[in-house]
């Protein structure tokens, strides 16, 4: 089977092989469509990892040297929220091998990578990214380095590190990493193995949906709450619910309900004025680290998928990120502050008197009155993404 890489402005197709990490044009990288199934016999039989919805991942059914790869992540629970609402739940995705939901695509990225005979990647993030990328290149043979800014927690350089990577700490922002990392493929020779820009990355984070279908009986529940920095979740779930979607399995696409920190929101400002892409912003400092994107490389396709599914995106301030995740410990919960973002957005659904003007949108807050009348007897899905010991 042929998989291609589509450039998303001017449609030129390129092997998944090349070194190459965008269009010259500058479009970015898409994956063309490929034929999906879901043999749910095939599906049952196979242990509770991603690996299980084999044949709507994006390699040949004869290659196994994913194998060698997986380290079983994939197929978090689904909990129960205790008080709230009887239809919502966490999606467990801390409990991964390397502890955030990044496992997800960088399982499925490096096994690709693997079978493309790469011996060479290179990734930047603000950490939980790069921790992934490096661990599962470490599990492939494949030598690594990783770009994070010299800011991030000083516990995920230490984890990047001993996965065997060689760390390049970047002074200043993380959009300054970024363009470290991409001097450093520009001179050549290596494979950018970045979540923002290799369409592979977003054929694991799909399983995100998958697994959910599953999980809820085969259905999807009304939204998906989800954090959003470069949009490797949310369009994750978007490709994922899609591809349900195409096999006839679902009817329609859940909402997703997007949630970033209100001192960094190029997402949520460009979505309420109605724009198609993300103006680049101040990052005016958050906790919630792993969202803290100022410039957001496919702000385009985000905007894009979250209006087609009715969603939105709604802010969170840092006292109500800092709230949320004392209060998710209180249940036994405990993940780091990105990851409590989702959750503090629900709460701020959930807990906002009738008629107030929740979100600092209109168009938020009027998701936000919709979504407030249907969660008691809505199904909504929470996700919990990175763990609490991350955290510095
Ligand atoms: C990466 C990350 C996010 C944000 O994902 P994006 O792809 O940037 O939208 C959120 N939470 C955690 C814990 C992460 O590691
Ligand atoms: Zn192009």
């Amino acid at each position: 089977m042929a998989f291609q890489l589509v450039c998303s402005r001017c449609q030129q197709i390129y092997e998944p092989g090349s070194l190459l990490w965008r269009c010259p044009c500058g479009g970015l990288f898409d994956l063309a469509t490929f034929p999906i199934s879901f043999p749910r016999e095939r599906i049952n039989s196979r242990p509770p990892t991603l690996w299980r919805y084999l044949e709507a991942l994006p390699f040949d059914p004869n290659y196994v040297g994913w194998q060698k790869v997986t380290m079983g992540e994939g197929y978090t629970p689904l909990v129960q929220l205790p008080i709230q609402q009887p239809g919502a739940w966490f999606k467990m995705d801390y409990s991964m091998p390397t502890l955030s939901f990044k496992d997800r695509g960088a399982a499925v990225l490096i096994a690709k990578a693997a079978e493309l005979g790469v011996e060479h990647v290179i990734a930047d993030s603000s950490g939980n990214a790069g921790t992934a990328i490096a661990a599962y290149a470490a599990r492939a043979g494949i030598t690594c380095d990783i770009y994070v800014p010299a800011s991030a927690s000083s516990k995920k350089l230490k984890q990047i590190a001993a996965h065997g990577a060689s760390v390049h700490a970047i002074a200043g922002s993380r959009e300054d990493t970024a363009a470290a990392a991409i001097a450093a493929v520009e001179r050549g020779g290596v494979f950018y193995a970045s979540h923002v820009y290799n369409p592979f990355f977003y054929q694991g984070t799909k399983t995100y949906a998958f697994e959910i279908w599953e999980q809820l009986g085969g259905h999807m529940p009304d939204s998906l709450i989800l954090p959003v920095g470069n949009g490797t979740l949310v369009l994750g779930a978007y490709y994922g619910c899609q591809d349900l979607l195409r096999a006839g399995l679902i009817e329609r696409l859940p909402r997703l309900l997007a949630v970033q920190a209100e001192n960094c929101a190029p997402l949520a400002q460009a979505f309420e004025h109605n724009e198609a892409d993300a103006a680049p912003v101040e990052n005016k400092g958050t906790v919630a680290e792993g969202i803290a994107i100022a410039a957001p490389a496919r702000s385009r396709q985000i905007l894009a998928a979250l209006r087609e599914s009715h969603g939105a995106i709604i802010t969170v301030s840092e006292a109500e990120i800092e709230t949320a995740r004392l209060g998710l410990a209180r249940q036994g919960l405990y993940v780091e502050p990105t990851a409590a973002v989702p959750y503090a957005g629900y709460l701020c659904a959930l807990n906002a008197p009738e008629g107030q003007n929740l979100a600092n949108t209109s168009v938020a807050a009027s998701y936000l009155n919709e979504m407030r009348q249907a969660i008691p007897q809505g199904q909504v899905v929470i996700s919990l993404c990175g763990a609490g010991l991350k955290a510095a």
